[in-house]
């Protein structure tokens, strides 16, 4: 096992590695997790790859997609992460839907508008952010790498926290008694679902997995 795990590592030796987003924050912190490996982070949007389509019903599903896509364009490994609100009260939803939950063009405000609106009068507030991050060292690699984490908490009626983005300012952190717009970033990159993904995913890295 030894054997093949450094093996498959030495056959693949990563210095760069595609990022099919163009989201700065998200540039920035993938980079800072992966700068001790010795690998750097390129945005897909630097080698002129446009964003992929994320036409299917699932996050994995969509995260392969993309990471796929940015490895197949650009010869390199590739890595795409896909995330969302999963709302108990209304089945999952928004789930993959939610950048566009309100419809085009995408607006947080609008979002969160229509959140509360279905969720007016419900008791039930219980949520969970969900994050999957695939890393694919070639673009028809047969065993990508798949990493998921999850983040429980609850929706609220008042916004609170200028912090974060999409429906952070509404989403409540019991263990905090805060939202996760009222955390520090680096508070949030330590307990939220996509830190969760990344660390589970750099651990697999390492062990060769
Ligand atoms: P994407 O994975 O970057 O496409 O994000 C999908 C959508 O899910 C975002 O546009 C937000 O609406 C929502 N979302 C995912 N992660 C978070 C988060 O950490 N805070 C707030 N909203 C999030």
């Amino acid at each position: 096992m030894i054997a093949f795990t450094k093996t498959r590592l030495k056959s693949h030796p990563m210095k760069q590695l595609v990022l099919a987003s163009s989201n700065p924050g998200k540039l920035r912190e993938f980079g800072e997790m992966f700068a001790p490996l010795g690998i750097e982070i390129i945005p897909q949007s630097k080698l002129g790859i446009p964003d992929a389509e994320e036409p299917h019903g699932t996050f994995v599903e969509n995260a392969l997609a993309k990471a796929r896509h940015a490895a197949k364009l650009s010869g390199l490994p590739a890595m795409a992460d896909d995330s969302g609100i999963c709302v108990r009260a209304l089945g999952g939803e928004p789930g993959v839907h939610s950048a566009r939950f309100a419809g085009e063009p995408k607006s947080d405000e609008r979002n969160n508008r229509k959140l509360l609106d279905l969720l007016r009068d419900k008791e039930e507030r219980r949520a969970h952010y969900y994050c999957v991050i695939v890393l694919m060292r070639h673009g028809d690699d047969p065993e990508p790498l798949i990493a998921e984490g999850a983040w429980q908490g609850r929706i609220i009626d008042t916004p609170r926290g200028a912090n974060g983005f999409g429906y952070d300012p509404y989403f409540l952190l019991p263990d905090f008694d805060k939202t996760a717009a009222e955390l520090e970033p680096s508070q949030k990159n330590l307990a939220s679902h996509r830190g969760k993904a990344l660390r589970r995913l750099l651990a697999k890295l390492k062990e060769g997995v």
